[in-house]
């Protein structure tokens, strides 16, 4: 089959990517601030890039399901009104990140169980980097090919054509619009 497989570290839990077409799948690196301090906050230095950023792959929700090991997972918000940030309790893979209400599940790379090509094949090349003046080192020239407005805008058209196209549900971390999947732990209450 076509589908991605992603697993944790150490296997415990497993989900899938339907790919059904390379457009519904949109893939960045984020230098962003707290896209890295919730990757340091699990002692996961190793998943950042040479400048601090994290390989996301975005897609819709109704094309992720977790296929096993529901019980390892945690979330965490870093504020109160922060993005949902789902890992494991199993060896503190960094899973995903989710807002409710919204038509998108940002995977990590780190979990993919492919190699690079077949990646690439199945859903396309990293498109580039966003939020990179918070980068802490410098960010690849082709990296910095396309102007981060650009990739924002084409962010924002996918959502919008994932939501017409009704792939906004199921979303394997948020089951209806106002409950998560795991009570998300916030660290700064503030
Ligand atoms: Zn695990
Ligand atoms: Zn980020």
């Amino acid at each position: 089959m076509n589908d991605l497989h992603f697993s944790c570290d150490c296997k415990e839990v497993t989900a899938i990517a339907k790919t059904i077409g390379r457009r519904r799948f949109n893939r960045v690196i984020c230098y962003c601030r707290d896209c890295r301090s919730f990757a340091q906050h699990l002692g996961r230095d190793d998943i950042l890039d040479a400048a601090g950023g994290t390989y996301l792959t975005q897609m819709p929700p109704a094309l992720f399901e977790i296929t096993k090991g529901h019980e390892n997972l945690a979330c965490l918000r870093l504020r109160s009104k922060g993005m949902y940030r789902w890992y494991t309790t199993c060896c503190n893979t960094p899973i995903a990140n989710s807002i409710p209400g919204l038509p998108f599940v940002g995977v990590f790379d780190h979990n993919i169980e492919s190699n690079l090509r077949e990646i690439e094949n199945k859903i396309g090349p990293v498109l580039g980097a966003v939020h990179r003046r918070h980068a802490t080192g410098e960010v690849s020239v082709t990296l910095r090919k396309k102007a981060e407005a650009t990739l924002i805008l084409g962010v924002l058209f996918k959502l919008l054509r994932w939501k017409l196209s009704g792939l906004t549900a199921p979303n394997a971390f948020h089951p209806t619009k106002t409950k998560a999947l795991k009570k998300p732990d916030v660290l700064h209450k503030k």
